[in-house]
């Protein structure tokens, strides 16, 4: 079994060429190695028939999509990167269009799961940008500006699990219910999005199954496996926010969205009112309401009693390198005491 893996590797790295083919053949091999001792059992069950194929994350496995697989491949650096093919009939994701999900560090010590649904600006080639031209596709109105990068960031610093959504929110916007009409927009900040004009049930529900699905199985599994490790895990949600919309502008620097649950968000205020000599504007469920909208954190946390809240930064603060690190580096100060009061991880209903 191990030897096969090895074999296979070889072969996909020589024809990648130029990258430090030695470098890293090596690191593959370990990556696999240390796959093949913690999931011998559940490997075996697949090759024999007897489990779906499973998505393989940093050594932890999720067997929840059938007929699909993760498997581990190196960029020209030499890192993992995580690599999705489904051959569902029914998917609208292609074999050369990207995974509909990212896991970063799923065995993070922090007892905390970072997500971001509105990561990615990303199309599927079987929808053809959606009629849209690739100035309207850098726009906020295809992807939250800056905030995989901050989740990225925030990820390592506080060595924290964190799913990330893989396609745009155009497709579908995974932080609305099933079936919202608004999930799958047929206007957004004025521009009609072609794509979606006259879609059947049957094309929208194409795009639960391709985008939505995956997804939120994969923040509700790095969210139980944070869970069985315990304690109680809190769950947090990073967006960006345009700063100006319908001829308004908004002043916020960041806003902490919440519902009922004040255990993350009251102690996050508060520390980000003091943070940087107290010179930032912090809303308090500004620019949008966690009351209104907040379908992944009241899905995966709220409903479960978990702590739960969101943040939106204001889009123009981290389009550079040096606005992410920056907002990186005041969350995770914020945070630091947060995640360390015991208090926090228990199930509480509000
Ligand atoms: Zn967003």
């Amino acid at each position: 079994m191990v030897r096969i893996e090895i074999i296979f590797v070889k072969g996909r790295l020589l024809r990648r060429g130029r990258y430090g083919i030695v470098r890293a053949f090596a690191t593959r091999i370990l990556v696999r190695l240390r796959l093949c001792r913690r999931s011998s059992g559940v490997e075996r069950a697949i090759g024999n028939g007897e489990a779906d194929s499973s998505i393989l994350s940093g050594g932890t496995i999720y067997p929840h999509y059938r007929n699909s697989q993760l498997t581990k491949t190196l960029d020209a650096a030499g890192s993992a990167r995580e690599n999705f093919s489904m051959n569902t009939q029914n998917t609208l994701i292609g074999p050369n269009d990207p995974p509909p999900f990212e896991v970063l560090n799923p065995d993070g010590a922090a007892s905390m799961l970072l997500v971001c649904d509105h990561a990615s600006r990303a199309i599927p080639k079987s929808l053809d940008t959606l009629g849209l031209d690739q100035k309207q596709l850098d726009l906020h109105i295809a992807w939250d500006i800056g905030a995989a990068d901050v989740t990225r960031q925030l990820s390592e610093r506080l060595d924290a699990a964190a799913v990330l959504a893989g396609y745009s929110r155009l497709l579908i916007d995974v932080n609305r219910q099933d079936g919202d009409p608004g999930s799958i927009p047929l206007v957004s900040d004025t521009i009609p999005i072609p794509g979606n004009q006259d879609l059947n049930e049957d094309e929208q529900r194409q795009r639960v199954e391709s985008f939505f699905r995956p997804y939120h199985t994969a923040a509700a599994d790095a969210l139980a496996h944070l869970w069985r490790r315990g304690p109680a895990p809190a769950l947090f949600s990073i967006h960006t926010f345009t700063p100006s919309l319908g001829g308004e502008d908004r002043y916020w620097d960041i806003g902490v969205l919440w519902n009922r649950d004040p255990r993350m968000p009251t102690p996050l205020m508060e520390k980000l009112r003091m943070a940087e000599d107290g010179t930032l504007h912090v809303g308090d469920n500004e620019p949008y309401s966690g009351r209104e909208i907040a379908y992944t954190i009241d899905l995966h946390a709220g409903a479960a009693g978990l702590p739960n809240c969101a943040v939106e930064i204001r889009q123009d603060l981290v389009e550079t390198p040096e606005g992410v690190e920056r907002w990186a580096d005041i969350l995770a100060e914020a945070f630091a005491d947060i995640l360390a009061d015991d208090t926090l991880h228990r199930v509480e209903h509000f």
